[in-house]
């Protein structure tokens, strides 16, 4: 409760922190907007936030909002003033207040993940009290990163868990199936896959639980271009482990028999949703550049 104590009013704890920590409502996170607006470079931010009384007025297009048609409430950035560093302020929108509109669920080519889609939504006019502001004005890129560094791993460790299912299943079907009179896993080039996917998961794992052990002694800023490190990392083995499955299992691999093609068409997303891969690689070369990072820990 400590993080919601210092973000979030009291009325918004009350109404709806409340019950999603309690997993009785669920939320959406509205960042990303269509062209020209925020997307791998939030800077480019168009949602407004304009002041009114002691409230505000938000108008913008938001799209990729997860869950956002069944969600309860929204989380929306917009922007509050011309700073580039403190323009943006993050709003709790009640997701059926006048002036929301669900437009569409937008289909994606993966599976959608415990029935959310990612949405799009029209917000036109949505008038908010001071209540609604989460931190304080202008801290809305701030809490964004510090809310994706943590996502960053959550997301990382459900990719490592799949990728690591996968090779599993892999692993069983390669000593049970036989090509040119032997198993194939006795043949080297399947074994370079799996040993190459093997140590792809467990690097991950250490880059994982190294950004994690970071998070946990309270050094967030250092840990910010690890979790991009492990994110970058982690999204393309998951990738690759799963190309290589599907491979693996020849034409069944391909089929939905199997059920790599599906595990496939959801992971994609992963090297795209929070940050594609080219903007974590620009933050680790950054880091690199400066002499910041410590590669051997
Ligand atoms: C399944 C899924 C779920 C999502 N969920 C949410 C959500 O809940 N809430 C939310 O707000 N958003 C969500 N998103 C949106 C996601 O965060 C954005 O798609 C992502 O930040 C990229 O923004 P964009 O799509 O506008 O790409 P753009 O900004 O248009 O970029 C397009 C491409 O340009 C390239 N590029 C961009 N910048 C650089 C650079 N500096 N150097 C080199 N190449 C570059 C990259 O290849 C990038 O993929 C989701 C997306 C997906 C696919």
């Amino acid at each position: 409760m400590d993080l919601l104590a210092r973000v979030a009013s009291a009325p918004i704890r009350d109404r709806w922190l409340q019950p999603l920590v309690r997993g009785e409502i669920t939320s959406a996170f509205c960042m990303t907007e269509p062209a020209p607006g925020a997307g791998a470079d939030p800077s480019n931010l168009r949602t407004t936030a304009v002041r009114d009384g002691d409230g505000f007025v938000i108008s913008g297009r938001k799209w990729f909002s997860t869950g956002a048609g069944r969600a309860s409430f929204l989380v929306v950035l917009a922007r509050t003033s011309e700073d580039p560093r403190a323009g943006a302020t993050m709003f709790v929108v009640d997701r059926h207040a006048p002036g929301v509109e669900h437009v569409r669920d937008v289909e994606t080519m993966g599976p959608p993940l415990l029935a959310h889609r990612e949405a799009e939504l029209v917000l036109d006019g949505v008038r908010v009290g001071p209540d609604a502001v989460l931190g304080g004005v202008g801290e809305g890129f701030r809490l964004a990163q510090a809310r994706l560094v943590p996502a960053r791993l959550t997301h990382c460790m459900r990719w490592l868990g799949l990728a690591a299912r996968a090779l599993d299943l892999c692993r069983a079907y390669v000593r049970e199936r036989v090509s040119f009179g032997r198993p194939l896993a006795e043949h080297q080039l399947v074994q370079q896959k799996l040993a190459e996917g093997a140590s792809a998961v467990h690097a991950g794992n250490l880059m994982t639980l190294h950004c994690a052990t970071l998070l946990e002694r309270g050094l967030d800023k250092e840990a910010r271009p690890y979790s991009s490190m492990a994110k970058n990392h982690v999204a393309r083995t998951l990738c690759a482990v799963l190309d290589d499955a599907i491979q693996l299992h020849g034409a069944m691999g391909y089929s939905a028999d199997a059920p790599f093609e599906r595990w496939y068409r959801w992971a994609r997303a992963a090297r795209i949703a929070d940050g594609p891969d080219e903007v974590h690689t620009v933050v680790v070369a950054r880091e690199v550049l400066a002499g910041r990072l410590e590669l051997l820990v």
